[in-house]
């Protein structure tokens, strides 16, 4: 039986039938690299830099954050590490950035609102030090994406910022390089709108957690409201395949992120929406590896085309044949 078994660690995976899926962990902090590694994850699909910012007196300095970033990519020799801007605001307080309070915070200042508007100054040092970071990347890619992004003049602005911010540190005579550059979807906003993003970025990463909750109009966490809340929902996998099918013909991969990614018994269904990348908790990388291996891309898509025809989560379970 030893025989039979792959060691998938390290060792890149693809379906039964030759297709590469990346799959990759998230991390908060530094502390989540060493399980992610002894998993055998890819890379890295969500460094949640929030966390940097948590449990202290003041934020992290440009240096230090250039720091974890770095040790970020050395843990990955060939893979790709992609960390996320700042996603505070929502269920994510900081208390020394005195945010607003807010009757409604999941849908106010958060992620991207925030960067782009009162947390400028913060977003310009994380920009310069992921800049720095890329640049020194040697073997492991550094891509960066934008949280809860919901219009198009938002991914512009994101992106201008880390171009003026190159051009000061040219200016400056300090080595830097534009990342890879993508956006989370997690707002219907920017499911719907997935078509007008996907010429502007190198890649999207779907939130599923945000992305249900707000699909679903049912906060993430709150158990009264789990069930509507839930990505088997057949509104959530519409709005992720409208996501992916938005991309066909553009030079940008769809990756996921969210709890979603990390469940091997949705795995087969998630290639067949033609999902790329799916990161998750470092616990779970071995499980999808193995469902990815299992997995024939033909029989995926033809189980995503059955999955979508459902009317109801329940439906949807069935065709899946899981516990509901
Ligand atoms: C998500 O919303 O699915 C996601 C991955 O981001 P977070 O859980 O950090 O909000
Ligand atoms: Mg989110």
């Amino acid at each position: 039986a030893a025989a039979a078994e792959v060691d998938i660690r390290h060792e890149s995976v693809e379906t039964a039938d030759g297709v590469d899926i990346e799959v990759a962990a998230n991390i908060g902090t530094l502390a989540d690299l060493g399980p992610a590694v002894d998993r055998g994850a890819d890379g890295v699909g969500l460094f949640r830099t929030e966390f940097l910012f948590l449990d202290r007196e003041s934020p992290p300095d440009e240096d230090e954050q250039y720091e974890a970033y770095v040790k970020a990519l050395e843990s990955f020799e060939d893979g790709r590490v992609v960390v996320r801007t700042l996603d505070i605001g929502g269920d994510k307080p900081v208390p020394y950035l005195d945010l607003p309070d807010e009757e409604n915070p999941f849908l106010g200042e958060r992620g991207i609102r925030r960067s782009l508007g009162p947390d400028a100054d913060l977003f310009e040092t994380q920009v310069r030090a992921l800049l720095r970071a890329a640049a020194s990347a040697d073997g492991a890619n550094l891509s960066v994406m934008l949280p809860l992004v919901s219009t198009v003049e938002e991914l512009r602005a994101g992106r201008e910022r880390f171009e003026s911010v190159a051009a000061d540190l040219d200016s400056e005579g300090v080595e830097n390089e534009l990342p890879e550059f993508g956006i989370m979807v997690e707002t219907p906003a920017a499911a719907f709108m997935a078509d007008r993003f996907a010429p502007h970025v190198d890649f999207f990463s779907i939130g599923t957690n945000d992305l249900a909750q707000y699909v679903m109009a049912a906060e993430r966490g709150n158990e009264r409201v789990s069930d509507l809340g839930d990505y088997r929902q057949p509104a959530v996998l519409r709005a992720i395949d409208a996501t992916v099918s938005a991309t066909e013909g553009e030079d940008c991969w769809v990756g996921m992120c969210g709890e979603m990614a990390g469940d091997p018994d949705l795995t087969e269904l998630l290639v067949g929406l033609g999902l790329d990348e799916l990161s998750m908790s470092a616990v779970t990388v071995p499980q999808v590896k193995a469902a990815v291996a299992e997995t024939d891309t033909a029989d995926a898509r033809e189980l995503a085309e059955r999955v979508l025809q459902a009317d109801t989560k329940a439906e949807v379970a069935e065709i899946l044949t899981l516990d509901q």
